[in-house]
């Protein structure tokens, strides 16, 4: 059964040992995922006959099972592997985004915890295009990240997604197209949907991974990139006042790879020289990997 809805972008997925095309149904209201929200996701990203660490988000997503206690039934390489079969079902124009998934089925005590043995796993492509990187707005948002303490945050699962969800919500009512969010002590720690870099006299700065946000396999392969291109740069704390008064910001993820930041607040920003080369760097790695 299939549950298109006809503004879906084309779209296939494994699940079970075969391939679906359209938007196959693969949970129901007896799902514990469907229920209590026990999934999680990896994104990857297939264009131009590249798909640049495909490995990592595998892998990524199996320990991100684990975190949320999921038992990944499938190998890295194995799940890399179906991404490249599966390319072959799209028009070798269009960008692919690659979702590997794992959910529960069942409940463990109470219901409350997922149930490991029933974990599934499924891949879902499906074709969608790259943001230009003619640059976005963010506002700050009134929204925090949370701590390991409250949520599972070493894991890229989906009941993250909600809170960001409401800070590109609130955001956007005020005009941003998103949001830059903090985490709970007050200091910069990412997009709602990326990470964040800025450039300061022409050193590259990061927010230090604290555990609170993704620190994204975008975020450390753009600054391996930046640092063997001679580029300073540094992890560290950042208010929201240094990324105020900042040269440049940039923003890393799967989705887009490098995008600059335009507007923070009231403040425009050119997109900077930084951001341009840290994206050739990234593509230039991309086509030779
Ligand atoms: N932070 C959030 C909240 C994200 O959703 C993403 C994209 N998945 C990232 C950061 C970037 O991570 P990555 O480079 O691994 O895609």
């Amino acid at each position: 059964m299939s549950l298109s809805v006809a503004a879906q972008s084309k779209t296939w997925t494994y699940v079970d040992g075969d391939w679906h095309e359209g938007n196959v149904a693969v949970i129901g209201p007896r799902s514990h995922a469907m229920w209590l929200g026990t999934s999680v996701f990896d994104g990857g990203r297939w264009f131009e006959n590249v798909s640049p660490d495909i490995d990592l988000h595998a892998a990524r997503v199996n320990a991100s099972a684990i975190a949320l206690g999921l038992h990944p039934t499938m190998k890295a390489d194995e799940i890399a592997g179906l991404a490249w079969d599966g390319f072959k079902k799209f028009d070798g124009q269009t960008a692919v985004y690659v979702r590997p998934m794992y959910w529960a089925e069942h409940g463990g005590y109470m219901g409350v915890p997922a149930d490991p043995a029933s974990s599934r796993f499924c891949l879902c492509l499906y074709e969608a295009p790259m943001m230009p990187p003619t640059g976005f707005s963010i506002g700050v948002s009134p929204f925090r990240r949370p701590s390991l303490e409250t949520m599972p945050t070493n894991a890229k699962a989906g009941c993250l997604y909600p809170n960001n969800g409401r800070a590109i919500l609130e955001a956007k009512m005020r005009g941003f197209d998103n949001a830059l969010v903090l985490d709970m002590l007050g200091n910069v720690a990412e997009t709602a949907s990326s990470n964040v870099f800025m450039v300061k006299d022409g050193v590259v700065y990061t927010p230090v991974a604290n555990g609170c946000f993704l620190s994204g396999i975008t975020r450390k392969r753009v600054l391996g990139l930046l640092e063997d291109a001679g580029v300073k740069v540094v992890e560290k704390t950042l208010s929201v006042r240094e990324f105020r008064e900042a040269d440049e910001i940039f923003s890393t993820g799967n989705h887009s790879k490098v995008v600059p930041v335009t507007r923070i607040e009231d403040r425009d920003l050119q997109p900077g020289p930084v951001a341009k080369k840290a994206r050739e760097l990234y593509w230039e790695w991309a086509h030779s990997a």
